[in-house]
């Protein structure tokens, strides 16, 4: 990979940059980890993506991710909602015409 603060080519597993020294980051194990956070405790992930995004962008972008899948699920299971009230509704409104 290379540094984003110096462009130089770095060892993919450097957490500072050898040669300028900036924080590149994060434990790649550790990843899952922040996105099943930010999946299980939304409000964290967003917190922690808030703090992180800048020393630790792609951990950040993992509380991210794992916010936004948790936002995707309730809004999934809101609209699964909405669509099975319709469907009674309409299933009612059949009903009633027979
Ligand atoms: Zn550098």
């Amino acid at each position: 990979m290379f540094c984003k603060n110096c462009g130089k080519e770095i060892a993919n597993d450097c957490i500072n940059c050898p040669d300028c020294g900036a924080q590149l980051a994060y434990n790649d194990s550790d990843s899952i980890g922040w996105l099943c956070l930010g999946c299980c405790v939304p409000v964290a992930g967003l917190i922690l993506y808030f703090v992180w995004k800048d020393q630790k962008p792609k951990s950040a972008k993992k509380a991210l991710i794992g916010f936004f899948i948790c936002v995707a699920f309730y809004v999934g299971i809101y609209a699964i909602y909405i669509i099975y009230f319709l469907l009674i509704m309409f299933l009612a409104g059949i009903a009633s015409t027979l």
